[in-house]
């Protein structure tokens, strides 16, 4: 007979959340002498005492919801059966001036790649820009000849992407909240991974003309075309005259990406303080065991990091609005509060020009797995941000500029909270998942956390880390946090490959663009 495995986060919780794979049947006996008075799916709640329709649901002793049922001891606590407490009110709340600084971390260094910036990458990648979706079709031919015919000639570049996006024409650029796509796309070219080398598909007559999407990069000149301003920037615009036909496309972007080739080709790995990483932590297809499990091992490791001095973000808004005063109190300093509670601020209204809350926010997986609403799931989420300062608020599509812990402002959509970290220059991402996506970027690692034995032995070669042994008692978090941040390590160092990686999974790039359409 197996025994019944529950979790319960906080002395205060009135609920406890089952742990068993394919979760138990009614009646079975707790060892809390709670026998269950219905089946409870693994990740879902159960009552400890008797619930009438007002009564407050607790769990991480935070109110998660109110009862709008009679849910006696030993029933099932689920989306049905609660209502979910209004966000809290951004006046009011408390205002950190947290200058708590952890033990360091000395004596941790990776092998990457330093940029003539002084930033470090991770991969060394030639990363092809495009200024608007028409030209995708070509850079995508380009690219398969540019890695079949030139990599080989340059061992030392990992390999050739393309920045695809559906940016750049047909949009009403001049809108103000046009900014955030623009240099959302100006800022990943500049991605450490890249080299600090920018090579621009243009088609020719988009409204991202080379001088918007990179100003003093690039000059209008009277005959028409631009003048490059820096030789580490390169422009093919397929309108040009020059082009005759595709293949004469094909040609010039080729050359152009050899050009590149030759220098990226002199990078070499060298050994470099782990303070020179920039990590992105994120969660997608979360469960209840999220923030039980994979997430608490993130924030160890976050902390790990903050410690040896790199830069984390944590994001995606509307998994923390409801954590919203954990983070005010948090902030190194009254100016950070008050910018985290600006981002908060603007997504609400965000958000309200389409008639939604951030309870638009939980899936269907999410609540078959066991979370019932966005303040339940957020709790979970905002752990993955460990336990120190926030130092820095980065707004969308912004560079990050602030070693520690980083709050950068974007949305929880993976892909497009994955886009938003690649602007702001992350070189290694962490991404937890309860339900299971097979996610990946092309332009950076992802190290893949599963929440629970069960899918980290379905999804073998799909998952880098298994915190579901925290849940099954085989492993502390403190070990598990140790044991992701040596591997994150590894990889940063190219000594190990992710499972997206060797697979090559990868997602496109989904820019954040609030602005019209026309
Ligand atoms: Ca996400």
């Amino acid at each position: 007979m197996t025994t019944a495995r529950y979790i319960r986060i906080h002395e205060n919780d009135n609920v406890v959340t089952i742990a068993n794979d394919g979760g138990l049947p009614a009646g079975t006996m707790l060892d809390n002498g709670i026998e269950l008075r219905e089946a409870v799916p693994q990740g879902h709640k159960v009552a400890l005492t008797n619930l009438s329709p007002g009564d407050v649901v607790r769990r991480y002793n935070v109110v998660i919801g109110r009862a709008n049922t009679e849910i006696p001891k030993g029933g099932w606590v689920n989306e049905h059966r609660l209502d979910m407490p209004p966000p809290p009110q951004l006046d009011d709340l408390p205002i950190g001036n947290d200058d708590t600084v952890l033990e360091p971390l000395e004596g941790y260094t990776f092998e990457g790649f330093r940029n003539p910036d002084g930033s470090v990458g991770t991969r060394n990648l030639l990363a092809i820009s495009t200024s608007v979706q028409c030209v995708s079709g070509v850079v995508a031919h380009a690219v398969e000849r540019i890695r079949r015919e030139l990599l080989p000639k340059y061992p030392n570049v990992d390999d050739v992407i393309s920045l695809d996006h559906v940016y750049g024409c047909g949009v009403a650029i001049q809108a103000p909240d046009a900014v955030i796509p623009i240099r959302t796309l100006r800022n990943i070219a500049r991605n450490p991974n890249f080299g600090g080398r920018t090579l621009v598909v243009s088609l020719g007559c988009e409204k991202l003309q080379a001088d918007v999407f990179f100003p003093e990069r690039f000059i209008p000149i009277k005959s028409g075309g631009f003048q490059r301003q820096d030789d580490n920037i390169a422009l093919v615009t397929l309108q040009d005259e020059s082009n005759i036909g595709f293949d004469g496309m094909i040609q010039a972007i080729m050359k152009a990406a050899e050009e590149q080739l030759v220098v990226l080709n002199q990078r070499v790995r060298t050994t470099c303080p782990v303070s020179d990483l920039v990590v992105g932590v994120q969660c997608g297809g979360s469960d209840a065991f999220s923030g039980v499990s994979a997430n608490p091992v993130v924030g160890y490791a976050t902390d790990l990091f903050v410690r040896a001095g790199a830069s984390v973000m944590f994001s995606e808004v509307t998994e923390v609005r409801d954590g919203i005063a954990q983070l005010t109190a948090r902030a190194a300093n009254p100016e950070v509060a008050r910018q985290l509670v600006e981002q908060m601020d603007w997504y609400d209204r965000y958000l309200g020009r389409g008639s939604a809350d951030r309870s638009a926010n939980t899936s269907p997986g999410n609540k078959r797995g066991g979370l019932s609403n966005i303040v339940e799931k957020a709790m979970g989420s905002i752990v993955k941000s460990g336990s120190t300062p926030i130092r820095g608020v980065i707004p969308p599509g912004e560079r990050c500029t602030t070693r520690g812990l980083n709050f950068a402002a974007t949305p929880a959509s993976d892909f497009v909270c994955g886009t938003l970290q690649l602007a702001a220059g992350m070189t290694l991402h962490v991404f937890t998942t309860g339900r299971g996506t097979p996610y990946g970027l092309k332009e950076v690692p992802v190290v893949k956390v599963a929440t629970r034995s069960d899918l980290a032995r379905r999804w073998h070669d799909l998952m880098d880390i298994n915190a579901g042994r925290v849940v099954d008692g085989d492993a502390t978090i403190e070990e598990m946090g140790w044991e992701l941040f040596r591997y994150m390590i590894d990889v940063a160092s190219g000594r190990a490959k992710t499972c997206a990686e060797t697979l090559k999974l990868h997602n496109s790039l989904a820019l954040f663009n609030p602005a019209p359409i026309t």
